[in-house]
């Protein structure tokens, strides 16, 4: 099966890749991937990853696998939730989102937390044909930890690695993340659906 995947994000690409190299995907190159603005103004990650996917889909002709993931906090009523990308505005980097979120728990003792991600895989013509989903717990440290990851991993502690997603080796991360276990998911999905692809 051949695939674009709608996102820009070479980080989440490259999370995304190590894992579908395993099946027999042919991912499009990024440079070939015809690329659309795609609003993400829907409620939930599963209607921004749908949007996403459909969109990409229609305008590269062919299959697409969109993920939308974000952080969500216990203590701030689960925020940033969907706004995990622009919890500091439009266009934040990372660091100014972290900081943002570490300065929004100053002094709080409850940091659980939960990072989720829903997968989306559209058909050419834009119709749904897999959506899977994966989560994982943690607690937000006070201060970041580790230079690997994006996003919010230096301050994500993971009590089944025992250390940060930013401490951790890629592949530890694959194994536990959000993003890892509905991959995992989409691929048993995809081996039902096509047994001998
Ligand atoms: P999306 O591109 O709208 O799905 O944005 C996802 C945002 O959520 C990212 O920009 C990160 O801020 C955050 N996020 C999602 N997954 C991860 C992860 O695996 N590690 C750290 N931050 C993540």
């Amino acid at each position: 099966m051949k695939l674009v995947i709608a996102s820009g994000n070479a980080k989440k690409r490259s999370e995304i890749e190590r894992i579908t190299c395993r099946l027999d995907i042919d991912v499009v190159p990024l440079e070939q991937t015809v690329f659309v603005e795609v609003i993400e103004n829907g409620h939930t990650f599963a209607e921004n990853a749908a949007k996403k996917a459909r969109a990409f889909a229609r305008a590269n002709n062919c299959a697409a696998l969109a993920d939308d993931s974000g952080l969500c906090v216990d203590a701030l009523a689960g925020a940033p939730g969907v706004m995990s990308a622009r919890y500091a505005g439009e266009n934040a980097t990372d660091e100014a989102n972290v900081s943002k979120l570490l300065a929004a728990m100053k002094g709080m003792q409850q940091r659980s937390a939960c990072f989720h991600c829903c997968m989306h895989l559209a058909l050419p013509d834009g119709k749904p044909l897999i959506e899977t989903s994966g989560k994982v717990y943690g607690e937000i440290l006070e201060h970041p930890r580790g230079n690997h990851g994006f996003g919010y991993d230096p301050v994500f502690y993971c009590p089944e690695l025992g250390k940060t997603f930013a401490e951790a080796t890629p592949e530890e991360k694959d194994r536990h993340s959000h993003r890892g276990r509905a991959l995992r998911a989409l691929a048993d999905e995809l081996t039902r659906l096509f047994p001998h692809s």
